[in-house]
């Protein structure tokens, strides 16, 4: 699956985020060796539209969504917010870009500062970028967090520890929503909740983006989390996009290996259901070696020779639905042998 191209790239709509032939490599020390961890992908996002970005550990998703808000810097490619280009633009006017567009993260205890109390935390960005005075930034801080379910008179007297993970996770969303941004990019924000409180955390996502009219990229590695949230869904595989699509076609007709085997590893919460599933095979290979090719060939069963020599390209099989592999599952292409 290693895929490439920009086929899936709308040339209609209102794109709020383009993002084209993004590439991110790290040093390995002196080694003269690198890691490539994102390999000239390409994305964009339509104002008011949920991206969801899934795929394993390492596969480069975490990084995209740090690359966007150039932190740090990607090493090439271009990345065109609102109308902007963010990989040249300097320090000051991309410390502003970003008030525009802000990050939650996984782990909510730790992204908030431990000595400060919860209201003094949300109201620090209003304070930096002096927006209205502290009457003002206090009415709109008191009013956001209970908005996202804190009570804002625990919130002036308690510090991040004196609150659950969920609600540390509420907090972080009245955080990233008190600048007023249009994107908000969440790099995994319910992985480290309990499940019925996940639930309610993406719901409350749903309500905000609604009410804020907000964009979301929606970063995580379990496909069941990302579906209903999700209005289009980008499958990445070692620093590849292999399949992009509507949620629904995706789920209802995956048509690269990869995410097939995705969807098959959900967990189906009912006993009487056969355990027919297929199982992906192996790790995934370094990044730093990464092979040629399509890039899943080492754990495709349906691999052949040009999969391990041709990198396969995105290509539209279905409306709005792109697949980057030799011999997808769906499509008219499909041979009776691979299907
Ligand atoms: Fe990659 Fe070939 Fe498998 Fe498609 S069939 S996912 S191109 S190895």
């Amino acid at each position: 699956m290693a895929g490439t191209g920009k086929a899936h790239l709308r040339t209609e709509g209102d794109v709020l985020l383009r993002v084209e032939d993004l590439v991110v490599e790290f040093p390995v020390g002196r080694t003269g060796l690198k890691v490539n961890a994102v390999s000239g992908i390409s994305l964009d996002v339509l104002r008011g539209e949920t991206l969801g970005v899934v795929g394993e550990s390492g596969c480069g998703k975490s990084t995209t969504g740090r690359a966007i808000m150039q932190l740090p810097r990607p090493t090439s490619g271009s990345v065109l917010f609102e109308g902007r280009q963010l990989t040249d633009m300097s320090g000051d006017d991309m410390r502003e870009a970003r008030t525009r567009m802000q990050m939650i993260f996984q782990d909510p205890i730790s992204s908030l500062n431990p000595r400060r109390k919860v209201r003094d935390i949300v109201t620090e960005p209003l304070a930096i970028w002096k927006r209205g005075n502290s009457t003002e930034q206090r009415a709109k801080v008191d009013a956001l967090l209970e908005e996202v379910g804190i009570d804002p008179q625990r919130a002036a007297e308690s510090q991040p520890h004196q609150f659950s993970g969920g609600q540390c996770q509420r907090i972080s969303i009245a955080r990233s929503l008190v600048l007023e941004p249009t994107l908000i990019i969440c790099d995994e924000p319910v992985s480290a909740l309990d499940v019925s409180v996940q639930a309610q955390v993406l719901n409350l996502l749903e309500d905000l983006k609604a009410k804020h009219g907000l964009t979301l990229i929606f970063i995580a590695h379990d496909l069941a989390v990302v579906k209903n949230i999700s209005d289009r869904v980008a499958v990445m595989y070692l620093g590849k996009i292999c399949e992009v699509a509507p949620s629904d076609d995706l789920y209802r007709a995956p048509a690269h290996h990869y995410t097939s085997v995705l969807l098959d590893s959900i967990p189906v919460p009912d006993p009487s259901v056969a355990a027919t599933k297929t199982a992906i095979e192996g790790e995934p290979p370094s990044p730093v070696l990464p092979p040629p090719g399509c890039r899943f060939h080492t754990r495709c069963p349906a691999a052949t020779d040009v999969c391990r020599n041709e990198e396969p390209k995105l290509r539209e099989i279905a409306t709005a639905h792109f697949v980057a592999c030799h011999h997808p599952l769906y499509g008219d292409d499909v041979p009776v042998s691979v299907a």
